[in-house]
């Protein structure tokens, strides 16, 4: 549902992307889009600022209010992007006047003033404040924004030691914004990508700094690396990849199976393209790594083909809400994506209701393993 942001006598129409799914009370913006956007244009000199950078602007808000700016849009996630430029389009704005980039590029053009949403992954901030130390120096005035209760003595301590002397101000509607100075002198080497290893087999699970479950095996993957479907000669979606443990796991188990890792996430679709070329460089000629909004992209190739099995741990929120939107595109795109007969195959905590949202939209389904915390269903085609 489209929602106006009005502010100093200006309105931009928003919608959180995909539209159709998302719950009619929720905003495309926050109190700290809000508190950025009145910061700015009650100083009006920021207007001539050079190199506008925007960081994390979860659904395009930001980049339209400045877009006559022409800034760099920096995000990890390709829902943000596709969030973006479906309202500059309901904007009447051209995209061509943003520069996109993912987080993985490297940017090193000089900036005066970055505006940063402060993301819900504190690596991914640190990864961030690193980037930018190679273009910017005292001109540079960067001005982040987070809900108050998320922006802790940690968060700044990270901006003064990446970039320098960082303030805060008073709280606003629940939001706060940080101004930090970049002495333009400090240098520091990223700590990510982070590794661990996987047990049996034993691969070298490498994260980059934004990918789900960086730090360890993700105990609902756990579960269904016990319990991985009769997959020899399947062609396999491994659905929400982050590093690619299960699809890794299927082509080492399966050497005739092929694997396309899916994820909304640039920093996990590389990590998993890196994982499978360190531990299995001969199955690569087996994968394909797409970045995509659910299957998204993969339906909308104009050869797409069926395949066999989709295996899918799903999220459980986007942004900072929880929701259930995201899994049950995945479940839909899961049964158009797949072959009669096919199957989709979900590990989730046991409370949640998948099992009667999967008997809505599939032949049969079948809690095929349990434990305490998980179950693992099978849907079929
Ligand atoms: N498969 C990995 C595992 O088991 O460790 C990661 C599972 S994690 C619970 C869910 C994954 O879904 C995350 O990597 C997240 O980036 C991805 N994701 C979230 N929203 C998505 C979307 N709209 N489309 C595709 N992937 C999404």
């Amino acid at each position: 549902m489209k929602a106006s942001l009005t502010l100093f006598e200006r309105s931009l129409q928003l919608v959180r992307y995909p539209e159709h799914l998302q719950h009619p009370s929720w905003q495309a913006w926050d109190a700290a889009d809000e508190y950025i956007i009145e910061y700015l244009q009650e100083r009006p000199e920021h207007s001539k600022a050079t190199g506008l950078r925007i960081y994390n602007d979860d659904f395009g808000a930001l980049t339209c209010w400045f877009a006559e700016q022409r800034p760099t849009w920096i995000s990890d996630s390709y829902v943000a992007l596709r969030s973006c430029l479906a309202n500059l389009a309901f904007n009447n704005m051209a995209p061509e006047q943003i520069s996109f980039s993912s987080s993985l590029d490297t940017i090193t053009a000089p900036t005066d003033l970055v505006l940063l949403k402060i993301p819900k992954t504190t690596a991914l901030l640190e990864q961030q404040l690193i980037d930018l130390q190679d273009s910017v120096g005292p001109h540079t005035l960067i001005i982040a924004g987070g809900k108050a209760n998320a922006i802790q003595k940690s968060t700044l301590a990270l901006f003064e030691k990446y970039l320098g002397v960082t303030t805060t101000s008073l709280a606003k509607k629940k939001a706060r914004l940080i101004f930090c100075h970049p002495t333009g002198k400090l240098k520091h080497r990223s700590p990510y990508p982070t590794q661990w290893f996987s047990e049996s087999p034993k691969f070298q699970l490498s994260n980059h700094a934004n990918v789900f479950a960086r730090q360890q095996l993700d105990i609902g993957a756990r579960f269904m690396l016990q319990h991985l479907p009769k997959a020899n000669g399947k062609t396999l979606i491994d659905l929400g990849c982050g590093n690619g443990v299960l699809g890794l796991s299927i082509l080492h188990k399966y050497p005739e199976a092929k694997v396309i890792f899916v994820d909304e996430s640039y920093m996990a679709v590389a990590s998993a393209k890196e994982n499978v070329q360190h531990n299995l460089p001969d199955a690569l000629p087996r994968c394909e790594f797409l970045v995509s909004n659910c299957l998204d992209e993969f339906l909308n190739q104009t050869e797409h083909r069926s395949v066999d099995i989709v295996l899918c741990n799903p999220p459980f929120h986007q942004q900072n809400a929880i929701t259930d939107h995201i899994a049950l595109q995945m479940f839909s795109d899961a049964k158009k994506a797949l072959v009669d007969g096919g199957e989709l195959i979900v590990v989730g905590n046991r409370h949640l209701d998948y099992p009667i949202k999967l008997k809505r939209m599939f032949r049969s389904v079948s809690a095929t393993a349990n434990n305490q915390k998980f179950s693992i269903f099978t849907a079929l085609k």
